[in-house]
């Protein structure tokens, strides 16, 4: 059998994206050298095709077929327990609805890009777990390829004693990196206001999800996209975009992102959606930062977005966080200003035409809007479990006509601003 043991959690982001840099080039490569220049690059990428599960609520077993072997990389993370399972970059392609519902060990799973070149699997665990076995399976016979992960229930303190344990022999074996500035760049010789838009979510993080099935990381990336190419031809802004694909950027680097560019403005774009039993709402709704919430309603929004990094297995330890526990203070009181000036030109802009919420300017606690010297809201575009703003969503008359009211409102916030600090110069 030709399993082996598991491989220890990375110490950080940028060793996993070292890790995989390798791996996606030696999968890549039967590709290069066949001489069909026409396949899409996509199609040198392993195919998970099915995942499935087994046992009970001792032994837990996960499966997924794939056509070929890959390498993996198992860790665990506690609050909440998570097994994460990192692969190189894998087409999913596996049934609809795959991983909404748990069996044994295991409650629920996803998939999906973490970064170029590097895919993962979280599993949300019911208690503390131990992976006894992680090992890739060759094809063999007809039968595909499979990666087998078995789960054992365990207590906390050996789990915690596990990863305590992996964790040092990372940091041993592998100095600490220092995270690279990355990201996109933007020309910083260029003196035009730098407006920073963020499309929420990416990759194995859906965001929220609509009955039908679009999810909000989609949604969110067509509006960005179309509001870029408006702020752009005014000629007046640079743009700089988070994300631009459906890859997944944790909370922490987004805003760095920001910063390290010199971002003038930070736009976060989300939408939103209600359980069926807390009923129905409907429409856009601005928010900025607060340490307190306007009401539950917003505290439970920042939470459930606050999620994203849970969601996608980051490991918040070794995830520096440069702007972590900065309070909002006399420091910020500026930024905070303008970014409440902000939020009311959005809301002016989007009265007239798109839907608003019936209090459409709130604040709470977004970890993604605490960059302390740029103002930043984050905008739900509006609710994908109602009806008729699930359909807005979907439109593309409505994502160009929002996308007009937010490019005039980024317009209308500079020549207030400038005006503004011209005015407080003299
Ligand atoms: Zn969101």
């Amino acid at each position: 059998m030709g399993w082996k043991p598991m491989a220890v959690r990375a110490a950080g982001w940028a060793l996993l994206g070292a890790l995989f840099a390798g791996v996606a080039v030696a999968a890549d490569a039967p590709a290069a050298l066949s001489a069909s220049d026409s396949l899409p690059v996509a199609d040198s990428f392993p195919v998970a095709t099915d995942a499935r599960l087994g046992g009970d609520a001792s032994q837990t077993r996960f499966v997924m077929d794939l056509d070929r072997k890959i390498d993996l990389h198992v860790f665990t993370l506690a609050d909440p327990y998570r097994v994460v399972v990192d692969i190189p970059q894998v087409r999913f392609q596996l049934p609809p609805n795959t991983g909404e519902s748990g069996r044994g060990l295991i409650k629920t799973f996803r998939y999906g890009l973490v970064m170029a070149g590097g895919s993962r699997v979280v599993l949300d665990v019911t208690k503390p777990v131990r992976v006894d076995k992680a090992f890739v399976v060759d094809a063999a016979d007809g039968a595909p390829a499979r990666l087998v992960l078995d789960l054992a229930a365990t207590d906390r303190d050996s789990f915690l004693r596990k990863m305590a344990l992996d964790d040092k022999l990372v940091r041993a074996n592998n100095p600490p990196v220092s995270v690279p500035s990355g990201g996109p760049q933007s020309d910083s010789n260029d003196p035009r206001p730098l407006v920073v838009l963020d499309p929420g979510h990416g990759g194995i993080d859906t965001g929220t999800k609509a009955s039908s099935g679009e999810a909000e990381k989609d949604i969110v990336l067509e509006v960005a996209r179309r509001l870029r190419d408006r702020i752009e031809k005014t000629g007046k802004y640079r743009v700089l975009m988070t994300r631009d694909d459906d890859t997944f950027i944790p909370l922490a680097d987004r805003v760095r992102i920001a910063r390290n560019a010199g971002g003038a403005l930070f736009v976060s774009i989300h939408a939103d959606s209600l359980p069926r039993k807390e009923g129905d709402a409907q429409g856009a709704t601005v928010y900025t930062l607060s340490e307190t919430a306007t009401d539950p309603a917003a505290a439970r929004l920042a939470e459930e977005e606050n999620r994203a990094d849970v969601i996608a297995g980051v490991d918040l330890k070794s995830e520096p966080d440069d702007v972590a526990g900065i309070l909002i203070d006399l420091a910020q009181r500026e930024t905070k200003t303008y970014s409440v000036q902000f939020a009311h030109k959005l809301v002016g802009e989007m009265r007239d035409t798109a839907r608003l919420h019936k209090e459409p300017i709130k604040s709470a606690g977004f970890r993604v809007l605490r960059a302390p010297d740029i103002p930043s809201v984050l905008v739900e575009l509006g609710y994908v479990s109602n009806k008729q703003d699930l359909q807005s969503l979907l439109s593309d008359a409505w994502r160009d006509h929002t996308a007009d009211c937010m490019a005039r409102a980024i317009e209308g916030y500079f020549s207030t601003h400038v005006a503004g600090a011209r005015a407080g110069a003299n």
